[in-house]
């Protein structure tokens, strides 16, 4: 496995691959590689010929007040992870990728305002940016993301439409703990009480979905059951939304395929989750 921290380095290896005829598969990742990356990682093996993993904290899409600082890292732990798993290279690029007199950004301007996008203002800049960076560096021919951040994934599909990237982007569905808890590295930050409250957000999802699949109709009603088993457990909440799967638009009344969304902070560490509902 190759460990490739330059841009240069990274698209001559990745035009190398191309040229010798094999299909590259991408996986974006902020690293602390759990369950949930490697999922990401086997579904690009099924469908490419070469898997290439980047791991990089990417500063532009946390805010001044996020946790950057605390974020998770343990890159060696990571580089064993993906040599078990077959990867064919991992790139690990420094914050020198974004040059001192940067002035250029990817903007999705509608599917990014609401949910994350309304606490978190620069994130989803921050997102299609490094993103694009990182397409730009890798070349892939497909590219997967975990439905665990299901706004995100969307921003990303209507930017590779929107800007013609020749990427085929893939999504895959959420890997969690036995108890609920998806997955995430920010986990690692929970302490072991903030961790047993914090499978509280999945329960009420499943709640939710129950509630609704009995026929319960009102947005009000769902978020406000879900509210109150999140603050009860601890938790404080950013926001609980009902949206729609086609446009993540805030529904008045639940009539076609939904996602209930729920960011929450448990004491320093911020959770998101989300569950699909087809009716
Ligand atoms: P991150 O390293 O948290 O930025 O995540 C990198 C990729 O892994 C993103 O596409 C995430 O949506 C995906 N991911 C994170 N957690 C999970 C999970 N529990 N299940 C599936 N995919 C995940």
């Amino acid at each position: 496995m190759q460990i490739i921290n330059s841009i240069p380095e990274m698209q001559t290896f990745s035009k190398k691959l191309q040229r010798s005829g094999k299909t590259i598969g991408f996986v974006p990742t902020m690293g602390f590689l759990h369950e949930g990356h490697l999922s990401l990682i086997d579904e690009a093996q099924k469908r490419c010929d070469e898997v290439i993993v980047s791991i990089y904290v990417n500063p532009t899409q946390f805010g001044p007040n996020e946790d950057l600082d605390t974020y998770p890292r343990d890159f060696e732990r990571d580089a064993a992870l993906c040599e078990e798993r077959g990867v064919t290279a991992i790139f690990h690029p420094a914050d020198s990728i974004y040059p001192a007199d940067f002035s250029t950004w990817v903007n999705e301007t509608k599917l990014s305002q609401g949910l994350c996008g309304k606490y978190r203002p620069e994130h989803f800049q921050g997102v299609t940016t490094i993103v694009t960076k990182l397409f730009n560096a890798v070349l892939p021919d497909l590219a997967v993301f975990g439905q665990k951040d299901a706004q995100q994934s969307m921003v990303i599909k209507r930017m590779v439409e929107d800007l013609n990237f020749p990427i085929e982007v893939v999504v895959a569905p959420i890997i969690r703990e036995a108890d609920g808890l998806a997955m995430s590295s920010r986990n690692k930050n929970l302490t072991e009480t903030e961790r047993k409250a914090a499978v509280t957000i999945n329960q009420s999802l499943k709640v939710a979905k129950q509630l609704i699949l009995d026929g319960e109709l009102s947005p009000l009603a769902i978020e406000s059951e879900i509210s109150e088993r999140i603050t009860e457990s601890g938790g404080v909440i950013d926001y609980v939304d009902l949206v729609t799967q086609r446009s993540l638009e805030e529904v008045t009344e639940i009539n076609e395929p939904v996602i209930i969304a729920v960011a929450a902070h448990y004491g320093k560490v911020r959770l998101i989750d989300n569950i699909f509902i087809e009716l």
